[in-house]
């Protein structure tokens, strides 16, 4: 069988600024993710312990995902993902064992995100069903036993000055270079100046554990627990204000005319973020249909209230 670190494949890095609205979210993110990863010493100056792990909820398409990735690439860690679907394999004791080497990976590639997608799947309320049950019960084991041997390490060392240490070590590269690993299993790995990992003193130790899910209700109580996946942040559909700043971030390389991005947020009440994207893309592709129709590819293209009208045809609001 092919091991995880076989494949590499690139990953963009997430800005803050590429997320709109939520900014009640990425306060609460950058406090419980961003501060016990970057200032591990002034929060144990301070006497706070720093979280564990932390779980997202709220509806699908509203930017879990993408949060984390932020959260990732404005500290610098390596960040590993790991889908609950990927988990489960036919294999007895399988399933567990990728857990586990998720975890080794997250530890010697610290300091790191170990991002667990869908969540609910992996750790889910016991199922009736005998087999199912006892492979999440083992899986539920597992994570809560590897997350009993990870966290934040309150060492000498901040990991702000390690960053810098890493900014000194990148001198000449134009960007954070990122990579992904992914193995045939759909372990996947992606590692944020991991070029500068291997001369790291602080292996092992700093490990930040995210959960996502859409359904908090069928979680195991148990992975909630203190000192587990403890902090839980609701991420919420976007309101309007939220909608007019994701459409901004949409069609801000577009070339666009009348658009009233106020009135249009109000027209797509149950819009989620993914939706609304995804109707920047439809109308894009109408303008250029219609400049593609006209037989002129060269001219300049201009998006407008008509093509999202269009648009909004075809893609309609997933909540
Ligand atoms: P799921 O529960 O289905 O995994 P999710 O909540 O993790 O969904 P993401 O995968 O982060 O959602 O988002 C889906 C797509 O929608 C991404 O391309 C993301 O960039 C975009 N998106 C969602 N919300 C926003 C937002 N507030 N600003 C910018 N883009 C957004």
């Amino acid at each position: 069988m092919k091991r995880s670190s076989d494949c590499v494949i690139d990953l963009q890095p997430v800005n803050w600024e590429d997320i709109g609205g939520l900014e009640d979210v990425k306060h609460e993110i950058r406090q419980s993710i961003e501060w016990p990863l970057l200032y591990p010493d002034v929060l144990h100056r301070m006497d706070l312990t720093p979280t564990k792990g932390v779980l997202l909820f709220g509806p699908p398409g509203c930017c879990k995902t993408t949060l984390v990735k932020a959260a990732a690439t404005s500290c610098h860690v390596t960040f590993l993902s790991l889908s609950g679907a990927q988990v489960f394999s036919p294999y007895v004791g399988e399933s567990e064992k990728i857990v586990s080497e998720a975890f080794q990976k997250a530890r010697a590639l610290s300091p790191s995100i170990l991002f667990f997608d869908e969540i609910e799947t992996l750790v889910g309320k016991r199922s009736s069903e005998k087999n199912q049950s006892r492979v999440q019960e083992r899986i539920l084991a597992t994570l809560l036993n590897e997350m009993d041997g990870v966290g934040i390490r309150l060492d000498k060392k901040t990991n702000a000055s390690l960053n810098q240490d890493r900014g000194r070590s990148t001198v000449g590269v134009s960007g954070p270079q990122e990579m992904q690993k992914m193995d045939n299993r759909g372990v996947g790995c992606t590692s944020i100046v991991s070029e500068c990992n291997s001369s790291l003193d602080l292996k092992g130790s700093q490990v930040m554990v995210i959960g996502a899910t859409n359904r908090p209700d069928m979680l195991d109580p148990a992975i909630l627990r203190p000192g587990r996946l403890d902090k839980h942040i609701h991420v919420p559909p976007p309101d309007a204000e939220a909608r007019a700043a994701i459409l901004k971030v949409y069609t801000s390389k577009m070339s666009t005319s009348d658009l009233d991005l106020h009135k249009m947020s109000l027209d797509t009440e149950l819009y989620t973020g993914a939706d609304l994207k995804n109707l920047c893309k439809e109308a894009g592709l109408f303008a250029l249909r219609e400049i593609l129709a006209r037989g002129d590819p060269g001219s300049p293209i201009c998006v407008n209230s008509h093509h999202f009208a269009r648009a909004k045809e075809i893609v309609k609001p997933s909540l």
